[in-house]
């Protein structure tokens, strides 16, 4: 009954695993194995085939990441899910998946820094070409598109802009020309399911609130199963014609009686199998170990980020507050919108005093940490301009959201008096 569950709060902790079949243990063990014996030569012949799923070797699968895998995407409402060794490695492997040497693909400007120069530098050297976009306008993906784009990117609540992205807008653009849309949910996981908006795959920087404890880095890839790759033959053509380094495997027709699935194996037995940026099983039990509680935590997150707003919003040294509950207009329509489960716990505020001010502030804090981090449990700040975006000049700085006296906070799970003692303290001082 509880895997019937729509209710994220049951998934997170029954989805995909009742008890260890070996020895009945209640927790997910940490499978910490490199391979697994083969009952006989037909067994390992069909696993190698396809002709059944089922564990050969542990940079490819393995049951602890398997379990995490199947609640992350029983959370997000998609088919099947893969496990990596970072929310990097998961944005490369969403894009390169489908997008070759001589293809592009859309992304939206508002991205977090190390997607940016993942896409705009490292992608660009493998001959993948990336049309930044002011995701503003949902038009711009449409006027970006060509027959050699493979896909769109965006991120649900990107930071330090905090304007959440028109999913379903940009969805729609995309479904209309057969270009899929990839959701880095990141920061707004339980918040927003982008797969119920149109998007096609969901990623996540599992480093952030799925671990929720500032443990371990991962990231994971989950397929909607609800992208028709075979209407697209000429788009997609790496899923619809014979993969040479799977011994001409067409993936769309290979797995077709496991489901709706082409996508997300093609990116576990060809990319995984050959780049190797495998999780490790430790960090997946980690990150199962979060997942369960992460519902509730995102939940405390909200709500006392909510509180802070609140209180910032009316503090004489405070120009500006940036967050989803605040914003105006059409941004504060796609935050209803899209994060009908809460705004988020990132949030933004501009110091009178500038970069100056934001330094003071930073260095006066005594509970919040000083990290380059989001999602922890504990609260977290940063001052943009001296520390993540000090390298662009003060004009790429103002584009991308940060001015001199900005300041980004992670707001964690302490007592929110706690929290709002620390603010005040630390404001006093600038
Ligand atoms: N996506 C977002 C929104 C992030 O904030 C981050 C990291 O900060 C990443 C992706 C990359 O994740 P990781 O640090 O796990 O490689």
């Amino acid at each position: 009954m509880a895997s019937n569950s729509k209710h994220p709060e049951t998934l997170v902790l029954h989805a995909g695993y009742r008890s260890d079949p070996a020895t009945n243990a209640v927790a997910v063990p940490i499978y910490q194995t490199t391979s697994y014996q083969f009952r006989d030569t037909q067994h390992a012949s069909n696993l190698f085939g396809l002709a059944e799923l089922g564990n050969i070797y542990t940079r490819i699968m393995n049951p602890t990441n398997d379990v995490l895998e199947q609640r992350v995407a029983a959370l997000e409402g998609g088919v099947a899910a893969l496990g990596l060794g970072s929310g990097q490695a998961a944005s490369l492997f969403a894009v390169q998946n489908i997008c070759h040497a001589g293809d592009n693909f859309v992304a939206s400007t508002d991205l977090y820094g190390g997607t940016w120069n993942l896409f705009a530098n490292t992608m660009k050297s493998m001959g993948i070409e990336c049309r930044f976009v002011d995701p503003a306008d949902p038009e711009n993906f449409r006027r970006a598109t060509d027959a050699k784009t493979r896909c769109y990117y965006a991120e649900t609540l990107p930071n330090p802009k905090l304007a959440v992205f028109p999913i379903g807008e940009v969805a729609a653009i995309g479904r209309s020309l057969g270009v899929p849309l990839i959701m880095d949910n990141t920061a707004a996981p339980v918040l927003c399911k982008p797969l119920d908006h149109g998007a096609a795959i969901v990623m996540h920087s599992t480093t952030k609130y799925i671990g929720g404890h500032g443990t371990s880095i991962g990231g994971i890839l989950v397929d909607g199963g609800n992208f028709d790759w075979e209407a697209h033959k000429d788009r997609f053509p790496m899923l619809n014609t014979p993969d040479p380094s799977y011994h001409g495997a067409v993936w769309t027709q290979a797995v077709k009686p496991m489901g709706p699935i082409a996508y997300i194996i093609k990116a576990r037995v060809t990319l995984l199998r050959d780049v190797g940026a495998a999780m490790s099983p430790f960090n997946a039990f980690m990150f199962i170990q979060g997942l369960e509680t992460l519902p509730l935590r995102m939940r405390v997150h909200c709500d006392n980020a909510n509180a802070v707003v609140k209180h910032l919003g009316s503090h004489p040294k405070i120009t500006k507050v940036i967050h989803p509950n605040v914003m105006t207009g059409e941004a504060r329509k796609r935050a209803e919108k899209y994060l009908s489960r809460g705004m988020g716990a990132l949030l933004g505020f501009e110091l009178e005093g500038g970069v100056e001010a934001g330094r003071k502030f930073i260095d006066s804090l005594k509970m919040f940490y000083h990290v380059a981090n989001i999602g922890d449990a504990r609260s977290l700040a940063i001052h943009p301009a001296s520390t993540t975006h000090s390298q662009l000049t003060p004009e790429e700085q103002a584009q991308t959201g940060v001015t001199p006296g900005y300041v980004r906070l992670s707001i964690g799970l302490e007592h929110i008096d706690d929290i709002l003692a620390d603010l005040d303290q630390a404001l006093a001082a600038v």
